[in-house]
């Protein structure tokens, strides 16, 4: 049974809309994973480190297969979308600072899960703080450079343990943020994303 899980993509080193597009395509590649929908591409301002490029952030849903137990789906997901950030050479560096690539899973189908130590057999980075894996991701609720990508996707969502769908929660996050806080910048056709065209309104 495939499960449909949504991924948040962001980057702010080097070619960062290149990035993400090449991120899409490997998702879209992954072993009987099928990508179901991309978001617009937004420019975001950093949060935390303040000091440092603006990022690039976008949302995929893609439908995976959901393993024997929703736990061991999801970690496997999570080792996929770790190979893909060292594939495009992220390297380590602090938490919320600059990175090559960042693929973060959402959600995954209606699962809620904390999952402490990987399984036997399932290899990740060393290192990681906290849980290894919390879906819902913790932050997703408070961060509108997720929720409006994930938005044009899934609007009436309601995660698991949330309060509200995606739309009102996004837009009670956006209420309380600066205007052009996040900013849309292009619109996924297939290949990659094409800038967005302001003349034609809509
Ligand atoms: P950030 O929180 O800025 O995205 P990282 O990408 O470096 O930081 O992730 C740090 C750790 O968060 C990873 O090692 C991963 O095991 C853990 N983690 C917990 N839940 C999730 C999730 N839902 N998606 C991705 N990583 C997660
Ligand atoms: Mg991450």
């Amino acid at each position: 049974m495939n499960v449909r899980a949504y991924v948040g993509l962001g980057a702010n080193v080097g070619e960062a809309r290149g990035t993400l597009t090449a991120a899409v395509h490997a998702l879209a590649a992954l072993p009987a994973a099928q990508l179901v929908a991309v978001s617009r591409l937004y420019v975001t301002r950093p949060v935390g480190v303040t000091d440092q490029p603006d990022f690039l952030n976008a949302v995929v849903a893609i439908d995976v297969p959901g393993g024997p137990d929703p736990e061991t789906g999801a970690l496997a997901l999570l080792v996929a979308l770790k190979g893909i950030e060292r594939a495009f050479g992220r390297r380590s560096r602090g938490r919320w600072g600059p990175r090559e690539l960042d693929l973060d899973l959402l959600l995954f189908g209606d699962a809620r899960l904390e999952v402490a130590r990987p399984p036997a057999g399932i290899s990740l980075d060393a290192g990681h703080r906290d849980r290894l894996l919390i879906v819902p991701h913790p932050e997703a609720e408070r961060r509108l450079f997720v929720l409006a990508p994930l938005s044009d996707l899934a609007p009436d969502l309601v995660p698991p343990g949330w309060d509200a769908s995606v739309a009102v929660a996004s837009r009670r996050r956006a209420a309380s943020e600066v205007p052009g806080a996040v900013r849309v910048v292009g619109t996924w056709d297939g290949a990659g994303w094409m800038a967005e065209d302001r003349t034609s309104g809509g």
